[in-house]
């Protein structure tokens, strides 16, 4: 196993093995329930050599996110490999589509490598002179019925800020006059049983009449909220809630 190990480069490959060595032990592992131990061993034995300073904030990122998690249903869930569902080759239908690395999978008839990336997705931050925040509420799932900010998936060929001005004229009939980049956060979004991972670009965005909303699309209502009065929790998509705790930080910037 330590020459395997000794392979991969970085951190976050040598704790997709970590997961794979776990999974195969977890009949044992989940009896026992010393997770925390077990983990600990492995890396004290294996791994913690080759942990830099550097490398910590992630795999600290990395440890509370995987090793302490408290059921056993969401521990199995963040154990497979991101195209589980995937068990043709795309390309040529080879049911040797295996697992390639922590992020890819590769057919063994073929050839064919096939990447899990985020997926780019948008999201809108518009003002109005009063200082608000346009929120919409979810009409769709997931986190149906919650509180939202408009935005969406980038379409192929379209710059972000194209996707941004469309995903805000579909969900709310408002054109936008001009957008600035401001911050991302990334995300997951289950979408058809599939846990799809994405990549939120933050614009705040004017327009140019905030006076007529038609909330449409995905957007069952809209509502101006001021800044303050925003509660993260009501926002149902965790990246969402980050950005409204962010915007509470720079809103004398916007
Ligand atoms: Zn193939």
């Amino acid at each position: 196993m330590a020459a395997t190990t000794a392979l991969y480069k970085n951190a976050l490959q040598r704790y997709y093995i970590l997961f794979c060595i776990l999974a195969q032990n977890s009949e044992k592992y989940t009896k026992c329930g010393r997770k925390y131990e077990y983990y600990l061993n492995y890396i004290n034995k294996n791994i913690k050599s080759s942990i830099t300073k550097e490398k910590m904030p992630k795999i600290r990122y990395l440890r509370d996110k995987f090793v302490f998690l408290p059921k056993k249903a969401q521990f199995r869930r963040l154990m497979q490999h991101p195209l589980h569902l995937f068990s043709y080759c795309p390309k040529c239908g080879s049911d040797k589509f295996t697992e390639n690395d922590f992020k890819s999978k590769r057919c063994n008839d073929c050839g064919f490598i096939y990447y899990f990336n985020p997926l780019a997705a948008t999201v809108g931050i518009i003002t109005n002179d009063k200082g608000e925040v346009l929120v919409a509420r979810r009409a769709k799932e997931p986190a149906k019925g919650t509180l939202d900010l408009p935005g969406g998936f980038c379409d192929s060929y379209e710059t972000a800020e194209e996707g941004i001005r469309r995903e805000i004229e579909e969900e709310t009939g408002l054109r936008v006059s001009s957008t600035r980049y401001l911050f991302s956060i990334p995300n997951t979004y289950i979408y058809s049983g599939m846990e799809l991972h994405t990549m939120d670009l933050f614009f705040h965005c004017t327009v140019e009449n905030c006076g007529t909303l038609i909330a449409d699309d995905d957007v069952a209502e809209l509502q101006w909220i001021a800044i303050d009065d925003l509660r993260s929790e009501e926002f149902g998509l965790a990246s969402i809630r980050k950005a409204i705790e962010k915007l509470k930080e720079i809103k004398n910037t916007l």
